[in-house]
C-alpha cells in the first residue's frame, strides 16, 4: 500500500490527467492508494436478468436494483418547465413497464432509440399502479461489463456524474489497478492480524470492490473497519500515555480553610457516593504532580456544580486562582449566583465576567486577577480572551464542554506558565464507545447516581388537540404553588417565522393564563432583558416561563415541576433529555409533556416514545445514536478524531471499537514507541494517516 500511495492517480489506467484532477478536487483522491480506499457504499447484483412479467408479480417497495433486457416501444415528453419528464415504454416480450427521467430529459431522448436492444438497470416500483423505473441506467448489451457481476456503487458528487465519472468508471479503473498489481502489502502488524483473525489487506481491498461472496464481503468490511479504528485507538492511546508521562502540573497537596469551612458550614446536603468518588479521583490527580485533564460525565441534575466548586476551593487552598466557564450568559450568571450564595459566609472573592460586564467591573476584575485577590472567576468565553490575565491560574472548569470549540479550549493554556488542571463537565451522556474514541486521551469520571429523593419525571406524549387538558393540568400545578416551563423549538434564532411562532405561542399562553405573570426568554434578547426575565422566573414572581432552548443547559429552579415542550418532534432526543432535566430537581413529582402534531410518522413516534419510557440519559443517548447515527454529537466531536472515518461508524461499531482499543493497548505495552521492525510499516501508515490539527491531549 505504501508504494500505491506514491503513485499519482492520473497514472491509473482509465483515469488520466483530466479525470484525476476532478477526482482530486471533488473527492480528495490523490493517489492510487486513495482510489483503492474509496470504498463502495452499496452493491448491485447484475448477475441475473429479470423478466418484466416477474417484476409485475414481485415488485414491492423493497425490491433491489435489477436488470431487464428489451426494447423501447415509444417515448413521450410530458409536462413543462420544472415538471417536464421523459417517459419511455419498455417491453421485453413478457410485459412492459415505464422508464421515467426527470432530469437530463433532452439528452436521454437524443441518446435512446426505439427498436434497439438495451439492458435497463434500476429499482422497480409501482406508481399509480404502473410498474416503472425512475432514472434507470440504460446500456447496449455489448457495453455492459461482463467481467464482474456484482458492482460496487461508489460515493460520487453531482459534478463528477455530469462529467461522466460514474460508478462504472471508478469500478473499472479499480479493477484494472487490482488486476495489474500483484499483492497489496499488509499494513497492520502481523501479530494483530493473527490475534484478531482478520482478513489480509490484499483480500479485503479486492473483496470490498469486487466481492466474491457475501461472506467475504463482510469479512472485508470488518477488516477495513478494524484497521481504521485501530489506527485511531493506537494514536489516542499513544498520546494519552505520552501526556500522562510528560506534562508537569501544579501540586496541590493541601486541604485548607476554604475547603474545610465550606464542607462543615456551607454544604446544605450530604454528597452522594458518586460525588465523593469523583472528588477522590480529582484529589489523586492534584497530588500526582502531573497536569489533570479530566472529564466528568454526569446526567442532568446529578450535582456536578458542587463538585466543581469544591475542586476550585482546593485550588484556592493551595494558593491558586480558579475559573469556571459556561457556554451561555444565563448559565454563567446562574453558576455565579449559586457559588456566591453558597459561599457567602466564607468571604471568598468570586466575580462574574461575561460579554455584558461593565467596564468598571472589568477593570476591577483585571486588577484583582493580577494581584491574586480574586479567587474564582466565573464567566463565558470572555474568560479566555487574551486580555484576561491571571496571576496564577491553577484550576479551570469547563461546563457543558461540547459547546466549547476546540480552539477556545486551547486558549486556556496560554493563561498560565504551567498548564492549569482542567475539569470538563458534560451532561451530554456520550455513549461509552464514542467516549472511548473521542475522549480517549482524557481521564473520565462518572457521576452515575442522582441525589436521593429524586423521582423520575413522568413523561407523556400529547397531541395539539389535547391542549386544553394539558393546560388544565398545568393550572393545577400552579395552584399547588409550582412553576411551569413551556419550550418552543427555535432552531434558528435568526429565522423570522420561527420567532413569530414563538411570539404567538407566548401570546396564546398569556391568553390561557390571564391572571398569571408569564416570563419570556429567547436567544435574541439583550442580555439585560434576558436576565430580568430569568430572574422573574427564578424568584417565583413569574409562574410560567415561555422560552426557547436557551434554557436547555444548567438552569436550576427546583420549584418548577412541569415542562411542556411544543413541537417535540423537532428536537433531538438528547436535547429533549437536557430540557427535561430542568424539572424534577426538587422533592415534588414532576411532569414533562411532549406536544406534537396528531399524525406522527412511525419513526418519529418511536423516537419520542424512548423519552416516555426511560429517564436514563445513557439509554437515551444510545437510542438516539442508533436511530439517527451520531449526528449532532459526531458533528461536534469529529474534530477530535485524527482523520475522517471512511467505513466505520461510531454509533454502530462499538464492538469493533472495543476490540481495537484493547489491541492498541496490547501492542503499545509491548512496543511503546512502535520502534520494532515488525511494526515499522504500521508506524509509517499511522504517521501518514493522522492529520491532527490540534492536539487533544493538550487542549482539554
Ligand atoms: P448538574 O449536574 O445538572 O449540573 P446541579 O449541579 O445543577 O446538576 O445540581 C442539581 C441540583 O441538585 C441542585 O439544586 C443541587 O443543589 C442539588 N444537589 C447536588 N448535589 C446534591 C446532593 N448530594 N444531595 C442533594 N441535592 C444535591
Ligand atoms: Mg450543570
Amino acid at each position: 500500500m505504501l508504494r500505491l500511495a506514491q503513485t499519482d492517480i492520473k497514472y491509473v489506467k482509465g483515469i488520466g490527467p483530466t479525470r484525476a484532477s476532478l477526482l482530486e478536487t471533488e473527492l480528495g483522491l490523490h493517489t492510487a492508494a486513495d482510489l483503492l480506499r474509496h470504498y463502495p457504499t452499496a452493491y448491485l447484483d447484475r448477475s441475473k436478468t429479470y423478466t418484466i412479467r416477474s417484476l409485475h408479480d414481485d415488485a414491492t417497495d423493497n425490491m433491489p436494483h435489477v436488470q431487464v433486457r428489451g426494447r423501447f416501444v415509444a417515448f413521450n415528453v410530458l409536462g413543462e418547465g420544472a415538471k417536464m419528464r421523459l417517459v419511455g415504454l419498455f417491453s421485453d416480450g413478457t410485459a412492459s413497464m415505464e422508464c421515467v427521467w426527470f432530469k437530463g430529459v433532452g439528452a436521454m431522448r437524443r441518446r435512446l432509440r426505439t427498436g434497439n436492444d438495451y439492458i435497463v438497470f434500476g429499482k422497480p416500483s409501482f406508481f399509480n399502479r404502473t410498474l416503472q423505473m425512475s432514472h434507470p441506467d440504460v446500456d447496449s448489451p455489448d457495453s455492459v461489463d461482463a467481467g464482474a457481476s456484482i458492482h460496487g456503487v461508489y460515493p460520487l458528487t453531482e459534478k463528477l456524474r455530469q462529467r461522466g465519472i460514474n460508478s462504472r468508471v471508478i469500478g473499472s479503473a479499480v479493477r484494472q489497478l487490482l488486476a495489474s498489481h500483484a499483492t497489496i502489502a499488509e499494513t497492520l502488524p502481523q501479530s494483530v492480524v493473527e490475534s484478531q483473525g482478520l482478513m489480509s489487506l490484499d483480500s479485503a481491498i479486492r473483496n470490498i470492490h469486487i466481492p466474491t461472496t457475501p461472506r467475504d464481503l463482510s469479512a472485508a468490511r470488518e477488516r477495513l473497519k478494524f484497521e481504521e479504528l485501530f489506527l485511531i485507538q493506537t494514536d489516542t492511546v499513544m498520546r494519552a500515555r505520552r501526556r500522562r508521562g510528560q506534562t508537569a502540573g501544579y501540586l496541590m497537596p493541601h486541604i485548607g480553610r476554604w475547603f474545610n469551612d465550606f464542607y462543615s458550614q456551607c454544604l446544605p446536603f450530604a454528597l452522594t457516593g458518586a460525588q465523593k468518588r469523583v472528588m477522590k479521583e480529582v484529589r489523586a490527580d492534584l497530588l500526582s504532580g502531573r497536569q489533570m485533564n479530566r472529564l466528568v460525565q454526569g446526567d442532568v441534575g446529578s450535582g456536578k456544580t458542587i463538585v466543581a466548586l469544591m475542586c476550585m476551593l482546593l485550588a484556592v487552598d493551595n494558593g491558586f486562582q480558579a475559573c469556571l466557564m459556561a457556554p451561555t450568559e444565563i448559565l454563567a450568571t446562574q453558576h455565579f449566583q449559586t457559588i456566591s450564595s453558597m459561599t457567602a459566609q466564607l468571604g471568598l472573592n468570586v466575580r462574574l465576567l461575561t460579554g455584558s460586564t461593565k467596564t468598571k467591573e472589568r477593570r476591577l476584575i483585571a486588577t484583582q486577577l493580577a494581584e491574586g485577590t480574586l479567587h474564582i472567576l466565573v464567566g463565558t468565553h470572555a474568560v479566555i480572551e487574551d486580555k484576561v490575565e491571571f496571576r496564577n491560574l491553577g484550576f479551570a472548569v469547563i461546563d457543558e464542554q461540547h459547546r466549547f470549540g476546540v480552539a477556545q479550549r486551547a486558549r486556556l493554556w496560554a493563561k498560565s506558565v504551567v498548564p492549569p488542571h482542567v475539569l470538563v463537565m458534560t451532561a451530554t451522556p456520550i455513549p461509552r464507545t464514542l467516549a472511548m474514541t473521542v475522549y480517549g486521551d482524557l481521564d473520565v469520571s462518572v457521576i452515575d447516581e442522582l441525589p436521593p429523593g429524586r423521582k423520575p419525571v413522568v413523561t407523556v406524549l400529547r397531541a395539539q388537540q389535547q391542549r386544553p387538558a394539558v393546560f388544565k393540568a398545568a393550572r393545577q400545578q400552579i395552584d399547588l404553588g409550582h412553576q411551569i416551563y413551556i419550550v418552543y423549538p427555535l432552531i434558528d434564532e435568526n429565522d423570522k417565522l420561527e420567532l413569530e411562532s414563538l411570539e404567538k405561542g407566548y401570546d396564546d399562553v398569556c391568553g390561557a393564563f390571564p391572571d398569571i405573570d408569564v416570563a419570556f426568554v429567547h436567544g435574541r434578547m439583550k442580555p439585560a432583558e434576558k436576565d430580568y426575565q430569568m430572574q422573574k422566573f427564578a424568584s417565583g414572581k413569574s409562574r410560567i416561563l415561555v422560552a426557547t432552548t436557551v434554557i436547555e443547559v444548567g438552569v436550576n429552579v427546583p420549584n418548577a415541576t412541569t415542562m411542556i415542550i411544543e413541537n417535540a418532534e423537532r428536537f433531538g432526543l438528547s436535547q429533549l433529555h437536557q430540557l427535561r432535566g430542568r424539572v424534577g430537581r426538587g422533592a415534588d413529582r414532576s411532569y414533562c409533556v411532549l406536544m406534537s402534531k396528531q399524525n406522527l410518522a412511525k419513526e418519529t413516534r418511536k423516537r419520542l416514545e424512548v423519552m416516555t419510557s426511560t429517564t436514563d440519559g445513557f439509554v437515551i443517548a444510545e437510542a438516539d445514536m442508533a436511530m439517527r447515527g451520531p449526528g449532532d454529537i459526531e458533528g461536534t466531536m469529529q474534530s477530535g478524531l485524527p482523520f475522517d472515518l471512511k467505513i466505520s461508524n461510531l454509533a454502530t461499531d462499538g464492538i469493533i471499537i472495543g476490540r481495537a482499543r484493547e489491541a492498541a493497548e496490547k501492542l503499545l505495552d509491548s512496543d511503546p514507541t512502535l520502534g520494532s521492525p515488525a511494526n515499522a510499516v504500521f508506524a509509517t501508515v499511522l504517521r501518514n494517516s493522522t492529520r491532527r490539527t490540534a492536539d487533544w491531549s493538550m487542549i482539554s
